[in-house]
């Protein structure tokens, strides 16, 4: 284990390391704005001695003390690590000081304001300013304020890339020793790529929270057809009311479990194209790719959508429209002086009903805490994939089998297809059922056998070649 993240440094080590510390170079930062200060101010921390250049030194009153202020040219002959901590707009000062760059690593940490604003990446093109320095792309996925705050939890990786392999690991050296996680990422080329990531917005969500949206309205405006503008057309009652609670509690449930078949689906349908093509070194289309890569974001949405379903439920008993309901009942049987026998196929549906939504909460909630990142590293490929594929049909099944128990056989009757509609929970089961058929054959043993088979390298014989086995 590295020292500086065990805390613990055994003494005869701790001498070493002190002695390292007095050896570290000098580290010039070009720039004194936010982000040259703050990564100075960790660089002084971590015993690193910072000169910053700047265009007026003199003025330059904010600094963090013990650093010291230069003009570039000055500050630059101090060191042979030099951070560019300045805006691309600004770069046209650095040709000039080509001669003091030669042989020297160039750190280029800024950023864009939007994607593809620039034909090539900064990087790049600080390179073509300076072509005798190493340039390396890094530090620029870090805010001012995480190296400021040291709050370096949840930003601590750095991604680094440079056409100069030393120079790239003397800059991975200096992230490590500031308490960074530095990452690798290849050539220079690979700088347009780690401009781009700070400037995305929850790329991975993006297709699920699109979907999840798209039903959300779509079943909302499908009950209020039903719920509200249905009683108003026919009985000219108001019902608007409904859109509060009944409704939102008849949304989330269907699109919950919309989503998890959504999440399974991918799944199912790639195990088939493999069967199909009798390979699985064949890339499957991108859609596919795509959907495979926001299946844990599908999950979590669904999960949500399924705990509101759980909290809408809880409160629906202590809304007026309910209770009144219920008193009513009561009213009408006292008034008829009549005691109704209790249903017992009813009561048994009731029971049934609750019982599987609560068994199929407790496992959805069991596969959303383990796909939190902590819980997910604790477990071996074995355990996550039994958690993640077993569980996860187990919970599709149970949540499927809680909607079709709230149907029981109200498909059958015609006075519930108002104007023609179906049931929401028909609707909701279409995705589930389907893979929770492909899935009834994928399992069968001789289909399993020729899947297994296929993920462990065997290629189906094509017509006219002799490959059979990799
Ligand atoms: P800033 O506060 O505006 O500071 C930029 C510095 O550049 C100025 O203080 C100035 O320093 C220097 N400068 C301005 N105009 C110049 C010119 N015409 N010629 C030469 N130097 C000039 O910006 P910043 O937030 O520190 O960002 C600096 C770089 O870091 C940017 O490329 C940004 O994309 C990148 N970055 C910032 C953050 C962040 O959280 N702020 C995070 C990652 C990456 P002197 O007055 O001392 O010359």
């Amino acid at each position: 284990m590295d020292s500086n993240s065990s805390g613990m440094i055994p003494l005869h080590q701790n001498s070493s390391r002190n002695r390292l510390d007095h050896k570290r170079e000098t580290i010039c930062i070009l720039g004194t704005g936010d982000f040259g200060r703050s990564l100075g101010m960790r660089m002084l921390k971590s015993g690193y001695p910072v000169v910053f250049g700047s265009r007026y030194p003199k003025d330059s009153t904010l600094l963090p003390s013990g650093a010291q202020v230069f003009h570039h040219a000055d500050a630059l002959k101090k060191s042979k690590i030099i951070f560019l901590a300045v805006h691309r707009e600004n770069y046209d000062f650095v040709p000039a000081l080509s001669d003091l760059l030669d042989g020297k690593v160039l750190v280029d940490v800024s950023n864009n304001l939007r994607m593809n604003q620039y034909p090539e990446s900064n990087a790049q093109y600080l390179s073509q300013l300076v072509p005798k320095a190493n340039v390396v792309k890094g530090f620029n996925t870090v805010s001012a304020w995480a190296l400021q705050s040291g709050n370096l939890d949840a930003s601590s990786q750095v991604f680094v890339c440079g056409d100069d392999n030393k120079s790239k690991q003397l800059v991975m050296d200096v992230a490590r020793s500031i308490g960074l996680t530095p990452l690798d990422q290849g050539s220079l080329l690979a700088a347009e790529e780690l401009e781009d990531y700070p400037l995305q917005l929850f790329p991975m969500w993006r297709l699920p929270l699109n979907i999840t949206a798209g039903l959300t309205v779509f079943f909302f405006l499908y009950y209020v057809v039903i719920k509200v503008i249905y009683p108003y057309v026919k009985k000219n009652a108001d019902d608007t009311y409904r859109m509060m609670i009944s409704i939102p509690n008849n949304v989330f449930p269907i699109v919950s479990l919309i989503l998890l078949g959504l999440v399974y689906l991918p799944g199912v349908i790639a195990a088939f194209i493999q069967l199909y093509r009798g390979t699985k070194y064949k890339r499957f289309p991108d859609w596919l790719d795509e959907w495979m890569l926001c299946r844990k974001q599908l999950g979590l949405v669904s999960f949500a959508y399924g705990f509101l379903h759980v909290f809408y439920s809880l409160v629906k008993p202590l809304s007026y429209a309910y209770y009144w309901k219920q008193i009513q009942y009561t009213v009408s049987e006292v008034k008829k002086n009549t005691t109704s026998e209790m249903e017992r196929v009813w009561a048994w549906r009731g029971d049934l009903f609750y019982a599987l939504g609560i068994l199929g909460f407790a496992v959805f909630c069991l596969l959303g805490i383990t796909s939190l990142p902590s819980v997910s590293n604790t477990m071996n490929w074995r355990e996550f994939r039994f958690v993640q594929s077993k569980l996860g049909h187990v919970t599709l099944l149970l949540c499927t089998a809680h909607a079709a128990v709230l149907g029981w056989n109200k498909f059958l009757t015609p006075t519930r297809y108002k104007w023609g509609l179906p049931p929401g929970y028909i609707l909701s089961m279409v995705i589930p059922c389907i893979v929770l058929v492909l899935k009834l054959i994928l399992i069968t043993p001789c289909v399993d056998r020729m899947v297994t088979r296929i993920r462990q390298g065997w290629e189906k014989k094509e017509k006219g070649s002799g490959n059979v086995n990799i």
